[in-house]
């Protein structure tokens, strides 16, 4: 049994682990101590340059060349300090990684230990050679030119001895290449309109943040395991494996005790995260065989969204040590569970206040109600949107499948809240006496006493209220949580807009401002009503009745349309968040990206079918029909009988690995044929259309040849394998 596989299984059996080298101590005495946080600030910026520092943090004031020049130089003692030899701007280009481009901090003409000058030049701005980024045709690649721009709200901070500088990522011409100029676009704008609307409640609001919090689901499997599975290595999933008789059904994995070797590598990836200042919080086992989670406390929405992003890279490198590979893959297992990465996200006010919480009195969770009900209305209007905004290859492969959300945007309110949004509909749609009016309020100010006990949790929404904050549960794990909250804070930008709107046109006809305030509430609730739904969302009922309500569930290809139609361009330009020609850039690279995946997975199933499945079959074949030969030399008139069950599975096999090679071919013809469109979203649209049912076909039939060939002679690990514990 010298097969890749049985090797592989040899490997992981007989390797020892390495434990982890934890640092002892509390977690305080050293969490953020690679961050140039404000500890760091204070002890290394002049107190002028610190205060400046931070006024461009909490107001976007520009910061001037002269006080860049003196953060650099003292962001560079301190990097050098922490034994930093090079630096880099450090961004996130349209694909799904970040890019950075080091350069030292040290002169190589000098050779000796003489430091280049680290100016506030080459901390604001950074050129990398940018041409073979994605850009959605967005710059000719011979003017390829974007340079990369420091973001001072996330702080700079140091791995592998690189001082690595949060940045966005531009075209000369300005136009955003990146995901995330576009998200300080849109926390600026629903900042604004936000301020506007607590504006009715408290004059002493005068800055509305956007808190994010992303939990993130990831599958573990050991490296030795991974390295023999081409299609783990090249695609981030299975492209095939039949269900392992023992997977997910006794639901022994949820919160169950996590194996020795796991917990050494969270405990690992852990300490460094703190180093960097990522809050992570909790960790648990998920649902599948060898899959967990890990969730930070929440913070800014940007900082959350670049902490997020340097987890997973952490997590990839630790894992490395542990011989373990993180699949961050929407769904790497048929038949289990997929990974998402929920958006936990709210509204935090300057002067504390949780906007997506109920409050203290009535005037509070009145307040509390109106960005309620315009999140609502946000979801009902741009939902579509929004579910365009997680749409990849890989969360088309998860959505609507094995308890994850369909590609239906509804949203859970939980029963307090329905209760309370319908009784406002019916109360105030008559005229109320003054009474009636208080009764109202009392009402509106009992809502935080009744959420206490109100703990059903709806996990079958793709769009959750969750007591303090709202959940996007549609994300997939490798996304870059940017993408759905810029969709979700233009969307709530823009009702917030309309919100304060029809409240000033009632009060400038004469109206008192809570009357007003609650007769728009009233409308936002009317308006969204259909979005709202309590029931089931893996339901095939759902399905129906959400057609029924007009909601839409969109392919992906389809979804991504939503970018370039006109009411959404209009919506992203009027809050300045992306204009049309970045939309149609993203549009262009996402169906690119699309394409591309399933334009490999095809490949790679066309791959391991001819050249691993079929060749085995076939020598399995010849073993039987050995067998067969054999039986018949010595039974010649009783061998058919004798022999029933080896031609059976002969037969079986026969026919299985011939229709494998041709359906193989047919879809090399097809590829061939659909690589002639010249439009590349029409190609995409093929490739979903065409492709992904022959990748399906092809895999259901290497699946039942997998149950029917000798183990010995499958070449590729085996899903009871892959999803084994982990011990
Ligand atoms: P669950 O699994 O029960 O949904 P977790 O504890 O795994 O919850 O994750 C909840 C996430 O929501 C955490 O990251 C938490 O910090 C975040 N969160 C809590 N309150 C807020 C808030 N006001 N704004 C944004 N995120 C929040
Ligand atoms: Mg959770």
């Amino acid at each position: 049994m010298d097969s890749l596989r049985f090797k592989a299984l040899e490997t992981m059996a007989s390797r020892s682990y390495p434990k982890p080298v934890l640092k002892d101590g509390k977690v305080s005495s050293y969490f953020g101590c690679d961050v140039f946080g404000k500890n760091q600030m204070k002890e290394y910026l002049s107190s002028e340059v610190y205060k400046k520092v931070m006024a461009a943090i909490n107001d976007g004031t520009p910061i001037d060349r002269t006080i860049a020049d003196q953060v650099a130089e003292g962001m560079k003692i301190w990097a050098i300090e922490k034994g930093a030899t090079h630096y880099t701007h450090w961004f996130q280009p349209l694909n799904e990684s970040t890019a950075e481009k080091h350069d030292a901090f040290l002169d190589p003409h000098l050779g000796e230990q003489s430091f280049e000058k680290f100016s506030g030049n080459m901390l604001a701005q950074q050129e990398p050679d940018a041409s073979s980024f994605p850009s959605g045709g967005l710059r000719n690649t011979f003017e390829a030119r974007g340079y990369s721009a420091w973001d001072p709200s996330s702080p700079a901070f140091i791995t592998d001895k690189t001082l690595c500088i949060p940045s966005i990522f531009v075209a000369y011409t300005g136009e955003a290449l990146d995901f995330k100029t576009p998200i300080l676009r849109a926390m600026n704008a629903v900042d604004k309109a936000a301020v506007d609307v607590c504006q009715f409640f408290d004059k002493d609001v005068t800055k509305v943040v956007t808190t994010l919090g992303c939990e993130q689901e990831y599958f573990l499997v050991d490296e030795a395991l991974y390295n023999a599975r081409p299609d783990l290595i090249q695609t981030g999933r299975t492209l095939m494996g039949h269900t392992a008789a023992k997977d997910q059904q006794l639901e022994d994995h949820y919160w169950g005790a996590i194996p020795e070797r796991v917990e050494d590598f969270m405990k690992d990836f852990e300490e460094e995260c703190f180093r960097l200042g990522i809050p992570l919080m909790t960790r648990h086992n998920e649902v599948a065989p060898n899959q967990f989670e890990c969730a930070p406390l929440f913070e800014e929405c940007n900082v959350a969204i670049d902490h997020n992003i340097l987890l997973m890279s952490i997590m990839r490198k630790v894992a490395n040590r542990h011989h373990l590979k993180v699949l961050f893959h929407e769904k790497p297992f048929a038949g289990v569970n997929g990974s998402g990465k929920h958006c936990n996200w709210s509204l935090a006010t300057n002067t504390g206040v949780n906007l997506l919480a109920p409050g203290k009195n009535p005037k509070t969770n009145t307040q509390f109600l109106a960005f309620f009900v315009c999140v609502l209305k946000a979801c009902h209007d741009r939902g579509s949107l929004m579910m365009a905004s997680v749409a990849s290859a890989g969360n088309a492969c998860r959505l609507g499948g094995n308890e994850a959300p369909p590609a239906i945007l509804s949203v859970f309110a939980g029963a307090t809240m329905n209760e309370m949004l319908d009784s406002i509909e019916k109360r105030l749609s008559k005229k109320l006496t003054t009474d009636q009016k208080t009764a109202l309020k009392l009402h509106i100010g009992k809502i935080p006493e009744i959420m206490q006990d109100n703990t059903d949790r709806n996990r079958t929404s793709p769009f959750a209220f969750t007591g303090n904050r709202f959940e996007f549960r549609a994300p997939g794990s490798s996304t870059n949580c940017a993408l759905p909250m810029i969709a979700i804070l233009t969307a709530v930008t823009e009702t917030l807009t309309e919100f304060k709107q029809a409240v000033d046109r009632l009060i400038e006809k004469g109206e008192k401002k809570d009357e007003a305030i609650f007769k728009v509430i009233r409308q936002f609730i009317v308006a969204s009503k259909k979005v709202r739904f309590e029931g089931n969302g893996y339901s095939e009922e759902w399905l129906r009745e959400a057609g029924d309500r007009g909601l839409r569930s969109m392919k992906m290809t389809e979804a991504f349309g939503e970018y370039l139609t006109e009411d959404n361009i209009k919506v992203f330009e009027k809050y300045h968040v992306l204009n049309r020609v970045e939309l149609q850039a993203r549009y262009e690279i996402k169906n690119e990206t699309y394409l591309k995946k399933v334009q490999i997975e095809s490949r790679v199933v066309e791959d391991i079918a001819k050249n691993h499945i079929v060749p085995t079959a076939i020598k399995y074949q010849n073993l039987l029909i050995e067998n067969i030969k054999g039986l018949k030399e010595i039974f010649p008139d009783r061998y058919q009988q004798l022999a029933k069950n080896e031609l059976e599975v002969l037969e079986n096999i026969s026919m299985l690995s011939g229709e494998i090679y041709e359906s193989s071919l047919a879809m090399t013809d097809v590829r061939r044929r659909l690589n002639k469109i010249e439009d590349i979203v029409e190609r995409a649209k093929s490739y979903e259309a065409e492709v992904v049912p022959m990748i399906d076909l092809i895999r259901g039939k290497i699946d039942r040849l997998e149950m029917v060939v000798d183990d010995e002679f499958w070449p590729l690990i085996k899903y009871r394998e892959l999803l084994a514990t982990l011990s």
